[in-house]
C-alpha cells in the first residue's frame, strides 16, 4: 500500500525509498514508500492526491521545495522560517502540514560527529537549498560566527541577510564569493566546515585551500560519498562526515512525523548504505 514518496524531478537516484521500506518492514507495517517523479505542471495534482483517506505525506526536493508552500494548509516554524518544505504530513482531517527536517538532520547529523555548534565558528560552502537549512540550523543551536561562501556572491549576500533575522545580535555573518582570497583565512579560524554546494564529488580542484584544513576541523560534505575534499581533510587530520548521516536524520524524523513511532535509525541507515552501493 503505497502511503509515502518523494515528490521532485528527477528522483530516479533516490535512497529514500530503501530507508523507508526498511524502517515500515522493521515495525511490520504494510505502508510503502514510492518514487514520484513530478514535472512543475504536474505538483499540484500531486499534492492533492495525499490528501487521500490512508496517505500518510511524503517527502519533496529539488526543484518544488519552495513552490510546494503555497499548496500547503500549514507550516511548522521551521518550515516557515526557511522558506522551504523537505517533508508533508497529511494530517487525520486530510490537510497538509508542512515541515522542514533538513535544519534538524544536519543538526543530529553534527551531533553524531560529535560536535555541538554552540558558540562555534563556521564556515558554509554554498548558498542554495540545502544551505539555508545547514544555516539555520547553525543559528538555531546558536552558532557565534558564520561565513557563507557561494560562487554567485549575491546568493551568498541574500541567505545572510534572512539569516539576520534569525540570528542573536551577537552572531558575527558574512558573506563572501567562494573564489575569495579571504576564504583561507576564514578557514583557518573555523572549527566546521560544510560543503553545501552541489559541486565537489569529481571535482579536480578544492573549494577551500587545502593547507588551511587540519585536525582542529569538523569537515562535512553534504554530498552523499566520500568527495575530494573529505578525503584530503581526512589526510591532513580533520574528521569527516559526508551526506548520508544527514540523510538518514532527515528522514527518520520524517518517519516519525509520518507514523508517530520512533525511527529504527540502525535499520534506515543500513538500507541507505546498501542503496547507495548498488548505485556504483
Ligand atoms: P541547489 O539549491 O541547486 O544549490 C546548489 C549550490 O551549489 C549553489 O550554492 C551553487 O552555487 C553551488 N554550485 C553548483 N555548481 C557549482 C560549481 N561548479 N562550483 C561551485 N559551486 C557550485 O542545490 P541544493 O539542494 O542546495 O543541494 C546542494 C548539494 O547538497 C547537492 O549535492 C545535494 O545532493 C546535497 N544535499 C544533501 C542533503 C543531505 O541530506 N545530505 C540534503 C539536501 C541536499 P550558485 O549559487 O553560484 O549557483
Amino acid at each position: 500500500m503505497i502511503t509515502t514518496g518523494l515528490i521532485g524531478d528527477p528522483v530516479a537516484h533516490s535512497v529514500s525509498p530503501a530507508m523507508h521500506n526498511a524502517a515500515f518492514a522493521h515495525y511490520g507495517l504494510p505502508d510503502r514508500y514510492t518514487l514520484w517523479p513530478t514535472p512543475a505542471a504536474a505538483l499540484s495534482g500531486r499534492i492533492a492526491a495525499l490528501r487521500a483517506v490512508g496517505m500518510r505525506g511524503a517527502n519533496v526536493t529539488l526543484p518544488h521545495k519552495t513552490a510546494v508552500i503555497a499548496l500547503l494548509d500549514e507550516l511548522d516554524p521551521v518550515a516557515a522560517a526557511v522558506g522551504a518544505v523537505n517533508t508533508i504530513v497529511r494530517l487525520p482531517d486530510g490537510r497538509l502540514r508542512g515541515l522542514n527536517t533538513d535544519v534538524a538532520g544536519f543538526l543530529r547529523a553534527l551531533a553524531q560527529a560529535g560536535v555541538d555548534a554552540a558558540g562555534r565558528t563556521a564556515l558554509l560552502l554554498g548558498a542554495g537549498g540545502a544551505a539555508r537549512a545547514v544555516g539555520y540550523g547553525l543559528i538555531m543551536a546558536g552558532v557565534a560566527a558564520l561565513v557563507v561562501a557561494n560562487r554567485t556572491p549575491a546568493r551568498a549576500a541574500a541567505l545572510v541577510d534572512d539569516l539576520r533575522t534569525s540570528a542573536g545580535p551577537a552572531t558575527r555573518l558574512t558573506a563572501t564569493a567562494l573564489d575569495d582570497d579571504a576564504l583561507g583565512a576564514a578557514l583557518a579560524e573555523a572549527d566546521v566546515l560544510i560543503n553545501a554546494t552541489s559541486a565537489g564529488l569529481h571535482a579536480e580542484a578544492l573549494p577551500v585551500p587545502e593547507a588551511a584544513l587540519g585536525p582542529r576541523l569538523l569537515v562535512v560534505d553534504l554530498i552523499y560519498r566520500t568527495t575530494p575534499l573529505l578525503r584530503a581533510a581526512a589526510a591532513r587530520g580533520a574528521r569527516t562526515q559526508d551526506g548520508l548521516e544527514m540523510l538518514v536524520q532527515q528522514g527518520a524524523l520524517a518517519f516519525e512525523a509520518w507514523t508517530g513511532l520512533a525511527a529504527p535509525l540502525e535499520v534506515m541507515r543500513a538500507a541507505a548504505h546498501v542503496a547507495l552501493k548498488e548505485q556504483v
